[in-house]
């Protein structure tokens, strides 16, 4: 058969996913392959999703980014991880820190061994003087990681806390440096192909069309090509993720920079914190089913540490997912595709994914049907393995303080995460159903944090001498804490290497 390359794509949106999706396009096809984004500004962007995963670091790489300069123009602070306070019950606190608890030994998980000390010596030492993420985190230090044998200097791993409008237009720049074309215009209606039903113009309000071989639906929470013209459906997760709202604020920088993001658990939902170089980013997610729109504000307010630099912005969304983030020759990325929550900052990651995989099955121009139904199936898994990630933040709870924390306690949930916090409890091990996604660490660290102790460990523990492991943890936990020690503090190593 012939190929028939694509020669035209059309990006619908501006926002994070739309310049995230122009960027490698340019970079990959700009040669060959016209690559046109129109956006609204009469429409805007959603203007939050400033914390991320430390995977953004290998997109970023692959579009060849300057490291500093990415981080100067975008007022990026470095992020270890996320601290949780009062979740599982008021008054708790730990860390989910990027990067393990020392090394596997013996091929299995230190956590097993941490088990096993922990009853030898009747006593629960803080798992976190393990990781050197929390416990850089816990010192507002950072460094980078070193390219030595591995060990305690490169046993952690980070994402960024950026401005997200200015990596949005970073990444413009960039993209429209290797060819891509911004238009600007609200579009109007949508044109099909009276047989196939492929999406082949876009018509904007002054009377301009835009016509394209590939659309990218990137346009937000509305999708308007997904589902206003191809229907795609909607799973809706908010029995599970019943969090439906959010008021977002920034305040000013305070001092130290601290380099991760705050979770703290509300009565009806949970604050954020992100720290970055100009300011602090802040916002509450809350039901709106069980507390007020003006409480939850109030809270938000209460909860800032520094002057707040604007008035709260109230946003509303669903969680859930498209049914096909593929149909025809249209690919939703982004908030078009779906939302989980912003609880562990994963949108973002989502977006990397879809770009990834978009390219790795990108298709000629008949889009053959394969190719979209094996990206919804890779898209899907990734969605859910995520949302079961994020349901059990709010499933284990211990907190009966309000209607909201009694009802995320005796929600149902899917089968995949009760199977996951079953094996945990009676066994310690960790199902990791997406590769991909969150790894054991980030499993143990939630399921602990949130107060799970499991019942037993791996049998094969009982045949390492005891006396030698006690030596390793101790050791290691001294090792870290000097390491940790000598690293320069956050706001400094920035200040020296990527000052804004
Ligand atoms: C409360 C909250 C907190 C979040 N926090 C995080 C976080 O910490 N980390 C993270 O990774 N993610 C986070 N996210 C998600 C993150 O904000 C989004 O994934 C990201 O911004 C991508 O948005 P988008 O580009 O899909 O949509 P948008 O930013 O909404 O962009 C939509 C674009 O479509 C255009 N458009 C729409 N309709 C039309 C039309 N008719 N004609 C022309 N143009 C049109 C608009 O002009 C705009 O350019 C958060 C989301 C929410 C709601």
């Amino acid at each position: 058969m012939q190929q028939n390359p694509i020669r035209k794509v059309v990006i619908v949106g501006g926002g994070t996913a739309g310049w995230m999706t122009a960027a490698p396009l340019a970079q990959r096809l700009g040669r060959h392959c016209e690559i046109v984004l129109v956006e609204s500004p009469e429409i805007g962007t959603i203007g939050v999703g400033e914390a991320t995963l430390p995977t953004i670091r290998f997109y970023n790489s692959a579009l060849g980014l300057d490291h500093a300069d990415f981080i100067r123009k975008t007022q990026a602070t470095f992020k270890l991880g996320i601290e949780f306070k009062d979740w599982g019950h008021v008054g708790n606190r730990f860390f989910h820190g990027f990067g393990d608890f020392g090394p596997a030994l013996d091929g299995i998980a230190p956590h097993h061994y941490w088990l096993r000390l922990a009853r030898t010596f009747d006593q629960m030492p803080d798992l976190e003087n393990w990781s050197v993420a929390s416990r850089m985190a816990r010192e507002n230090k950072f460094a980078m990681p070193t390219d030595a044998q591995p060990g305690v200097t490169n046993a952690f791993s980070f994402g960024y806390q950026f401005d997200a409008g200015l990596y949005a237009a970073y990444l413009r720049d960039y993209a429209l440096a290797r060819g891509a074309k911004r238009v600007e215009g609200l579009i109007t209606g949508v044109d099909q192909h009276p047989e196939t039903g492929f999406v082949t113009s876009l018509r904007l309000a002054d009377g301009r069309t835009l016509d394209g071989d590939l659309f990218i639906d990137c346009s937000g929470f509305r999708g308007l090509l997904i589902e206003g013209t191809l229907k795609a459906g909607y799973e809706d997760w908010s029995e599970q993720l019943p969090c439906n709202s959010a008021l977002a604020v920034p305040c000013a920088r305070v001092e130290p920079l601290t380099p991760y993001t705050r979770s703290t658990a509300k009565g009806s939902g949970w604050l954020w914190r992100i720290p970055l170089q100009h300011r602090t980013g802040n916002g509450h997610v809350y039901s709106n089913a069980f507390t007020t729109d003006d409480a939850a504000r109030q809270e938000l307010l209460d909860g800032l540490d520094g002057k707040a630099l604007d008035e709260p912005r109230q946003l509303r969304f669903v969680t859930g997912k498209r049914k096909n983030s593929w149909v025809k020759n249209v690919v939703a990325i982004g908030l078009s595709a779906g939302f989980v929550e912003p609880l562990e900052s994963t949108s973002i990651s989502l977006i990397e994914t879809a770009v990834g995989k978009l390219i790795e099955l990108w298709p000629d121009r008949d889009c053959p049907p394969g190719l979209a139904a094996e990206f919804n199936r890779a898209i899907g898994s990734r969605y859910e393995s995520i949302r079961d990630f994020i349901i059990m933040h709010y499933k284990l709870t211990k907190r009966d303080d309000t209607e909201f924390w009694r009802y995320c306690a005796n929600m149902a949930i899917p089968d995949s995460l009760a199977h996951q916090i079953e094996l945990f409890r009676t066994t310690g091990r960790v199902t990791i159903l997406d590769r991909d996604g969150f790894a054991e660490p980030s499993f143990v660290s939630m399921l602990m944090g949130l107060g799970i102790v499991p019942e037993r460990y791996n049998p094969f523990v009982d045949e390492a001498d005891m006396r030698q492991v006690h030596g390793h943890f101790a050791g290691l936990r001294d090792l870290i804490g000097q390491t940790v020690a000598k690293m320069p503090g956050h706001g400094a190593y920035l200040e020296k290497n990527a000052k804004a």
